[in-house]
């Protein structure tokens, strides 16, 4: 490479403003991606500094025109030098322009005045406070009485927490202070941790806690930076080794990154942290605007915080010492990002933390197979915690075989047990939750009677209907006519399963009239506050049955739900990736996680059509292992991530004529590459075929994927196709990645 190109003000909006320079002999092959540079600059030849956005060994200009840069500044410590190699590195793996990876990894700049963060504190003493709180009970002032009883736990509150996450309106929030309940303090003003916890103790960690924590400090004292993956059950006591670790690294003087799914991102969570770290820690989520989120970066840039926690996009805190990765729930598939890069958050963590000199702590009750497979090959190191902190019954699963049901002529989508169950929790008082499970849905075709479900003979996933009652593989493009009769035990009960949330809902309403019920899904959380307002609402007990969308499963304790009815875990079961039965095990534990709490112990009912489905068993009996080494078979046999890789190439466009040549193109060019190559008997190329949606907004969709058990020899395939496609001159096709697709 002869050529840099160079930015002088790295910012969003100067992305396209590089120089291009000549690298001197002397440098070349030291210079990389990322570097900060001393060039010559504007007529005089002035030195400034700049960075390295791009290499290239062909000259955008007469090359004698070009000067040389005259020299790199290896001294630098620098935020950006780190996030512009961050950025290199996604683009390189993930297949995206250098300027999308930048402005994924660049926050954007908005200049507005940082707003001064309020505080609520509780005006009454605590008698004055616990008699206005059997007020506000009386009065059913649900929304008063919850602040109220946060603010005698806690003395105090950060306003934005209390609105946003307690979802408790400015109105009510005046009302109180008019009373002199609250006042609300327009300075900064947190506890300081230091000064001891209004709680009166922290917890002491159990001996299986301490001795993780113990290890993993160890190695980072000297000196030795790890990926660790830590399995342990839904309220094992993760968080707490996780804060015991982070207080380690901070007291150290280096920064921390805590990496949450924004759905668990809940006032609870967020708040053990506030509790713990005081104004040392920062949050930020989605709906933040830029420039709030502008000014919680700057705070990190300038040293002012030593946490962050956040969704994936927290991984781009410029920090400058950062010492420490934590990413719970590592196994959510929201930390893959569906903009190009489509970017995994858990190996670009790998990647940071290795451009940091950091370690990274992966949490996770449900492992992905991605992480346990690693951490079985001693990539990453494996601790375990098998039990609850709290004494806490688990608790009950119960299965029900839908097949069963319809043979005993129960037609309705409530099974005899869990029908039963509703009315005896009804009775009790007690909450009920309702889960459809439908991640990933797209109308499989089962049979009733026995269970047997349409499959690709090539690829091991259901079928989806399509238009035209044909039935399709998301693959590789099979396609067969529908069936009417099952070829297994010739019944006629065969066919797409067709509930959604409110069937579900108006079925309820017809069972139970007294029962008042919550739905929560797409349509009823279009508004920005929405699904806060009615997990409140649900949590208030305004509500006796809530029933939704996996949104559901996840943040929120509910303590007086001691029923989880999964309506028909078949339908992420078979949703046509190979990640299905992965996902339906995770769901399925951690909504049991939600039954019951410590006092009362909970019942999960589970309906499926596939009873003796090893996802089903297995979460039924909460046994992570057995499920782990059944479905790591099936991948193996198949070639499937995480033994083998896989690369979704989406070729799309208005004009599907041109969409079906352009695709069949480059198929046949990578078909070359694969076979020039030798990349041999390990590679394959399946398609093009139409995406599942083959259509979106007048878009054509086609894919081709990669198989290959060498992940870079895909990313060798990809860096290719990336070059045919830039020599494409057609706009109107575009071209897009995605590896290992979730
Ligand atoms: P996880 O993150 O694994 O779900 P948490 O850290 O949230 O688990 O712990 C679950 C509950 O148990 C929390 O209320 C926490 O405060 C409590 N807890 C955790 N560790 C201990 C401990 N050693 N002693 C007492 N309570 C604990
Ligand atoms: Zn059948
Ligand atoms: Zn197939």
């Amino acid at each position: 490479m002869k050529y840099a190109n160079i930015i002088v003000n790295i910012s969003h909006e100067n992305l396209d403003k590089t120089f291009q320079y000549l690298i001197p002999e002397k440098l070349r092959g030291t210079i990389s991606v990322g570097d900060y540079v001393t060039i010559p600059f504007g007529r005089g030849n002035r030195l400034i500094e700049g960075y390295v956005l791009e290499l290239s060994d062909k000259a955008a200009c007469d090359e004698t025109r070009l000067k040389e840069i005259a020299g790199i500044k290896t001294d630098a410590r620098l935020v950006e030098v780190k996030l512009i190699k961050l950025a290199w590195w996604m683009k390189k793996t993930y297949g995206s322009t250098m300027i999308n990876a930048l402005k994924t990894v660049l926050p954007i700049k908005k200049q507005i005045k940082e707003k001064e963060e309020k505080t609520i504190i509780l005006k009454l003493g605590r008698e004055e406070a616990l008699s206005r709180l059997e007020l506000y009970m009386k009065k059913h002032q649900t929304a008063r009485e919850r602040l109220l009883r946060e603010l005698i736990r806690e003395g105090e509150l950060n306003y934005r927490l209390v609105t946003a996450k307690l979802s408790i309106s400015p109105p009510t929030i005046k009302a109180m202070e008019d009373q002199e309940v609250i006042s609300v303090l327009r300075k900064r003003l947190y506890r300081d941790p230091a000064q001891g916890d209004a709680d009166g103790m922290q917890v002491m960690l159990n001996p299986a806690q301490k001795s993780i924590v113990r290890e993993i400090v160890r190695e980072y004292d000297e000196g030795i930076r790890g990926t660790y993956l830590l399995r342990g059950i839904t309220g094992s006591g993760k968080t707490e080794v996780y804060m015991e670790i982070i207080s380690h690294v901070i007291e150290a003087g280096l920064k921390v990154i805590v990496l949450i799914p924004e759905i668990s991102l809940t006032y609870q969570t967020v708040m053990r942290f506030y509790k713990r770290f005081g104004s040392k820690v920062s949050t930020i989520h989605s709906r933040l605007s830029d420039g709030v989120k502008y000014d919680q970066f700057e705070r990190a840039r300038k040293g002012e915080i030593s946490v962050m926690i956040g969704p994936r996009s927290a991984l781009f805190t410029p920090f400058e010492d950062l010492g420490l990765i934590i990413m719970d729930e590592e196994h959510e598939p929201s930390y893959k990002s569906d903009n190009m890069p489509k970017y995994h958050a858990r190996e670009t963590a790998v990647e940071l933390a290795r451009l940091h000199n950091a370690s990274l702590i992966l949490g996770s009750a449900t492992p992905s197979l991605d992480a346990y497979y690693k951490a079985l090959k001693g990539e990453y190191r494996l601790f375990e915690l098998t039990e609850r902190a709290k004494d806490a019954s688990l608790p009950r699963v119960h299965i029900t075989d839908l097949k069963q049901e319809l043979k005993e002529g129960n037609k309705s989508m409530f099974g005899r047990e869990l029908k039963s169950l509703m009315e005896e929790k009804l009775s009790k008082g007690e909450q009920i939750m309702l889960f459809l499970n439908r991640r990933g849905y797209a109308g499989f075709v089962s049979c009733r009677s026995c269970g047997h479900v349409i499959k690709c003979p090539h690829c091991d996933v259901s079928l989806s209907i399509h238009g035209g009652g044909k039935l399709l593989c998301h693959y590789c493009g099979y396609e067969r006519e529908n069936v009417k009769i099952c070829p297994e035990c010739g019944s006629s009960y065969i066919g797409g399963m067709r509930a959604g949330t409110e069937q579900v809902e108006e079925n309820v309403k017809k069972l139970f009239p007294y029962a008042s019920v919550l739905r929560m899904d797409a349509d009823t959380t279009k508004k920005k506050d929405d699904y806060e307002r009615i997990l409140s609402s649900f949590a208030n007990r305004d509500a006796d049955i809530l029933i939704g969308t996996q949104m559901i499963v996840k943040g929120h304790d509910f303590p007086y739900v001691t029923l989880m009815g999964i309506l028909v875990a078949d339908m992420s079961l078979n949703a046509g990736d190979y990640r299905a039965s992965e996902r339906t095990f995770q769901l399925l534990t951690q909504a049991a996680g939600r039954s019951g709490r410590a006092d009362i112990a909970g019942d999960v009912v589970i309906q499926t059509y596939r009873p003796d489905h090893y996802a089903i068993v297995h979460a039924r009996d909460q046994d992570y292992i057995s499920f782990y080494n059944e479905e790591i078979t099936y991948r193996t046999l198949l070639d499937y991530p995480p033994v083998g890789h896989m690369m979704a190439v989406m070729v799309e466009g208005a004009d599907d004529r041109k969409v079906d040549a352009y695709s069949a193109l480059l198929a046949e060019k990578l078909k070359n590459d694969i076979i020039m190559n030798l990349h041999g008997d390990g590679c394959r190329i399946i398609g093009p075929a139409d995406a599942f949606v083959r259509k979106i907004n007048d878009i054509y969709r086609k894919l081709i994927y990669l198989k290959s058990a060498d992940l870079n020899v895909l990313i060798d395939l990809k860096d290719r196709a990336e070059e045919t496609v830039n020599a494409c001159k057609d706009k109107g096709i575009r071209v897009t990645f995605d590896l290992d697709p979730v």
